[in-house]
């Protein structure tokens, strides 16, 4: 009876965030923590600069919300929730970034109190210094409801009482919102726009070969087609991934063209392929632009 009351209960407290990946050391770089709804999303959306701040030695976690275990054609379940977290966490080995996925359904995310409190205290861990997510007007309610939990979190990492397990953040972290297409009720308006030439094999990779089951594979709108035994027809579909996201990566430098050209100048930016951006949620700390060029570092290169 004991032996086995022992791991259900190493899974609860998993399950509530409470055994986290153990916070970095304060030795004055920067902490990023990424959230994201699925094993994936951060890595779409903040992979390439999550890379570079990595290789600088800055501290960089990227949290998938939910188990992803109904984002497949063929698979579900705890087999694929099993396989969606080694995939993430291959991903974040070639980001160079450390990974931790939830135990929360796919598709079944909701805002509760008990998933807000989880947020807050996985923000407080990494004492964040700036907070990624999705916007709430995504259109997946899972991407949405990240999107609340983390807003949810951000005035309640700084009071003391609330969750009083974990120490409060003394500083408000900044949050940013990943880009999107949706218009209603508000567009995506980019705050910084950062070049993601240098790691964009890197994220490729990450993309294309870690995470098999979402894109090589098809994901949950896959089907068996996507998926040939003849190896020069696999290459083929390797390629057509890679270019799906090179083309994704390279729209983005184009939509942001401008903001670009207000960090690097307007020379440098012209000649940037790929970028990423941000947009400065208007909850938590307000930083201005030279603010912002601290927490990017990357625009004197
Ligand atoms: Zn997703």
């Amino acid at each position: 009876m004991k032996r086995s009351s022992v791991p259900l209960l190493l899974t609860s407290m998993v399950s509530l965030g409470v055994v986290a990946a153990p916070a970095p050391p304060e030795d004055g770089k920067l902490r990023i923590i990424c959230f994201g709804a699925h094993p994936d999303d951060c890595e779409i959306q903040a992979g390439g600069v999550g890379a570079m701040w990595a290789a600088k030695g800055h501290h960089v976690k990227l949290v998938s919300v939910t188990n992803g275990d109904i984002g497949h054609w063929r698979e579900a379940g705890g087999p694929l929730a099993r396989r969606r977290k080694a995939e993430a966490e291959q991903a974040d080995k070639i980001l160079g970034v450390t990974s931790e996925v939830l135990d929360i359904h796919d598709g079944e995310l909701l805002p509760t109190l008990e998933n807000r409190r989880t947020i807050t205290r996985l923000i407080r861990e990494w004492k964040a210094d700036i907070v990624l997510s999705p916007r709430p007007n995504d259109y997946h309610p899972d991407h949405r409801y990240t999107g609340i939990l983390v807003q949810d979190a951000a005035y309640m990492v700084t009071v003391p009482f609330f969750c009083p397990d974990v120490p409060y953040l003394k500083n408000n972290p900044v949050f940013m919102y990943y880009p999107d297409g949706f218009q209603k009720p508000n567009p995506f308006q980019p705050d910084v726009a950062i070049s993601i030439d240098s790691v964009i094999k890197q994220k490729l990779d990450a993309l294309d070969i870690a995470l098999e089951s979402q894109f090589y594979e098809g994901g949950a709108n896959g089907y068996p087609e996507l998926m040939p035994s003849d190896p020069a027809k696999q290459k083929e579909r390797h390629q057509e991934v890679r270019g799906h996201f090179e083309k994704r990566f390279q729209d983005q430098a184009e939509r942001f063209r401008s903001k670009l050209a207000e960090f690097y100048g307007d020379s440098k930016a012209k000649s940037v392929r790929y970028a990423e951006a941000f947009e400065i949620c208007e909850y938590g700390k307000q930083p201005n632009q030279d603010e912002l060029k601290q927490l990017f570092p990357f625009f004197g290169e």
